[in-house]
């Protein structure tokens, strides 16, 4: 295996299959763009759990993932795709770079979820994007957003009920798109309390990484919850 790239919480590494990778989940947390940087033991095994039992939820209702299977510990297999620039994100309820740009309080319910992208770039600090804007750079083609919009809130409803089965409100999440060689758009990158906000649905308390952002406790403790609340 050959490491192809390391980001900021995995590792994609090469193998034997010329259209599979590997993707190995790391310990590192970071926050507000890579300005808090923290290592916390365990995390990488709760995030690639948390992942797989999502990606297999969404595989069997529909969704087309890069997910093919989870090895041991640390590694996923996943089919090799070239990652979208963009962070797709959808809101239920208002919190963090919502709250902030709008200058209103974290917890309002949105009667209707709201799409939105940012342009994957660090050093240009993720900016927030339209549909017009993605299709003017040549990210995306009409078809290609309209398909990552209707997928999107798709995967937000499924994901929503998912979580509301073990008494989570899916509060807002991340995910990112990859195009595989034949030129087919597929989920990819990972669901996990690091990429969603997840409220307790009676007491509002957090289970995601706001916990590290804001360092409201135990990280490990929350994530574990989620996960336990999922094997019921
Ligand atoms: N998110 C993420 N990676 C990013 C930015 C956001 O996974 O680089 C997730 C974040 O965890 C939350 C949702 O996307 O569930 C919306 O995040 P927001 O725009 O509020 O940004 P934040 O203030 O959390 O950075």
């Amino acid at each position: 295996m050959e490491k192809l790239y390391e980001g900021k919480a995995k590792e994609v590494y090469s193998t034997e299959k010329s259209n599979e990778y590997i993707i190995r989940y790391k310990d590192d947390a970071t926050a507000g763009n890579g300005e808090k940087k923290a290592t916390i033991a365990g995390k990488g095994e709760l995030n690639l759990a948390i992942t797989t039992a999502i990606f297999e939820m969404l595989e069997e209702k529909g969704i087309k993932t890069h997910y093919i299977e989870t090895l041991n510990n640390r590694d996923m297999r996943v089919k090799k795709v070239t990652i979208l620039p963009l962070e797709v994100i959808v809101r239920n309820i208002s919190a963090g770079s919502f709250a902030k740009r709008f200058g209103v309080e974290e917890g309002i319910v949105f009667s209707k979820p709201t799409f939105e992208l940012s342009y994957k770039n660090d050093e240009l600090g993720d900016p927030l994007m339209c549909e017009d804007h993605a299709i003017a750079l040549g990210l995306v083609t009409k078809a290609e957003y309209d398909f990552l919009k209707d997928t999107t809130l798709e995967i937000n409803e499924l994901l929503k009920k998912f979580f509301e089965q073990i008494n989570l409100k899916l509060v807002d999440f991340k995910i990112e798109y990859g195009k595989t060689d034949d030129g087919e758009i597929i989920l990819a990158d990972e669901i996990s309390p690091d990429t969603c906000r997840l409220w307790d649905k009676d007491t509002n308390k957090k289970f995601d990484k706001d916990i590290f952002r804001r360092d409201l406790g135990d990280l490990i403790e929350g994530y574990k919850e989620v996960l336990n609340r999922m094997r019921g």
